[in-house]
């Protein structure tokens, strides 16, 4: 097993890549660009300068690939340009075949991350399920699996209503 890990500004902060000195960090540059710009940042200084955190580029295409995705799932809403960078990035990463796990807290991206089959890792443990959302029409009743275009329901036209599904194991 390669332990690399693409992490996000989250997991950067919290005491996880102290309690796991043997795991190698990737991430991106807008994630280092929001670290930096916090007090706390000797430590990733640190990391950077010793190169057991790269940053590294994610292309356009995985980057498509991974809003493509978050729609399907509806977890698109949740995710922030820079959660997008970092899917964008592991998948940019498993196109070169290097295997590595996704290490975030945030669970639109732990989420997105599963249903572009890229290994993920939440720290805490808390995150067992991969949700798979449905979109609810509140005045049809009419149910989908995948997010309509613009959340409109595809039969009247009221904006539909993210909802939990089912929950399925991820380990
Ligand atoms: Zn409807």
């Amino acid at each position: 097993m390669v332990d690399l890990f693409v992490v996000d500004a989250g997991l950067l902060f919290s005491t996880w890549p102290q309690k796991n000195p043997d795991k190698k960090l990737v991430t991106t540059q807008a994630v280092i660009d929001e670290v930096l710009n916090r007090r706390s940042q000797r430590r990733i200084d640190e990391m950077l300068s010793t190169g057991r955190l790269r940053i590294e580029e994610w292309s356009p295409e995985a980057r498509s690939r991974a809003e493509e995705e978050a729609r399907k799932t509806g977890d698109l809403d949740e995710l922030s340009e820079q959660d997008l960078d970092l899917l964008a990035l592991a998948l940019t990463l498993q196109k070169t075949s290097r295997d590595m796990t996704v290490a975030s807290t945030d669970f639109a991206v732990l989420n997105t991350a599963i249903s572009l089959g890229v290994a993920v890792l939440e720290p805490s443990g808390r995150f067992r399920h991969k949700i798979e959302w449905i979109f609810k029409c509140p005045a049809c009743g009419k149910v989908l699996r995948e997010a309509p275009p613009q959340m409109e329901c595809p039969v009247c036209g009221t904006p539909m209503q993210r909802k939990s599904g089912e929950r399925r194991r991820i380990h």
